[in-house]
């Protein structure tokens, strides 16, 4: 078995721009090579730039944004009490639990550790909204039981930095249009917006535009 210091010498994620302790994470994850869609839209990101992007489950689309997301997070760790500086919507709460997985997984390593809260309906919103109110960097959610959490009025996304959808095609039919409204409202006009979609039909080039 190769040693960690000879082992990172091989890693073609050597050359995405990522810090020692996240490029620990993916050798303990078994990540050797990033795939198609992490290849493309890691250095977007880290560029800071918005990303669109056709995306299959199992495509590594998780690693795609939340390996950057966590790499400029650490380069500018905020004093103090933790401030929502990034919001993954997705369709579905096994997906919501998976990506804040996903962000723990990653950030293991990082000098200070990310606070990760799922919002999720089944679940009860107090222990939801106790959590939030401690601290939090990330937030991955549902659509609905963030609104419900945002008409509260007990949550700050003013200091937010990136915005993600992630199987946003999976979000078409419940309602969301009106949903990403009221979301959108509730976020600063400056951030980084990332979508990844496994479809575009013209509902969502009309979401994407917005
Ligand atoms: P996703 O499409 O993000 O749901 O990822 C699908 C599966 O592929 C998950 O189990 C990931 O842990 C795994 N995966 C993602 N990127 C890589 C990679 N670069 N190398 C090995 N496994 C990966």
């Amino acid at each position: 078995m190769l040693l960690w210091h000879q082992r990172k010498l091989q890693m073609p994620f050597l050359s995405l721009n990522l810090s020692e302790p996240i490029k620990k994470a993916l050798d303990k994850s078994g990540f050797i090579k990033p795939t198609a869609i992490q290849e493309k839209v890691i250095p977007l990101v880290l560029s800071k730039h918005d990303a669109l992007a056709r995306a299959q489950t199992g495509s590594g689309k998780s690693a795609s944004f939340v390996l950057p997301i966590l790499e400029l997070w650490s380069q500018n760790i905020p004093e103090g009490k933790s401030k929502i500086k990034a919001l993954v919507l997705t369709p579905t709460r096994e997906l919501t639990l998976q990506v804040a997985q996903t962000f723990k997984t990653f950030g293991e390593f990082l000098p200070k550790q990310p606070k990760v809260v799922s919002l999720i309906g089944g679940e009860r919103i107090g222990d939801q909204l106790y959590d939030i109110q401690q601290g939090c960097d990330v937030v991955i959610a549902t659509s609905g039981r963030l609104i419900d959490i945002l008409n509260k009025k007990q949550v700050n996304l003013s200091k937010l930095e990136f915005f993600v959808l992630d199987e946003a095609d999976k979000m078409l039919d419940l309602g969301f249009a009106e949903e990403l409204d009221i979301i959108l409202e509730a976020l600063p006009k400056k951030r980084q917006n990332l979508l990844f979609s496994a479809t575009y039909p013209p509902k969502m080039q009309e979401i994407a535009s917005r």
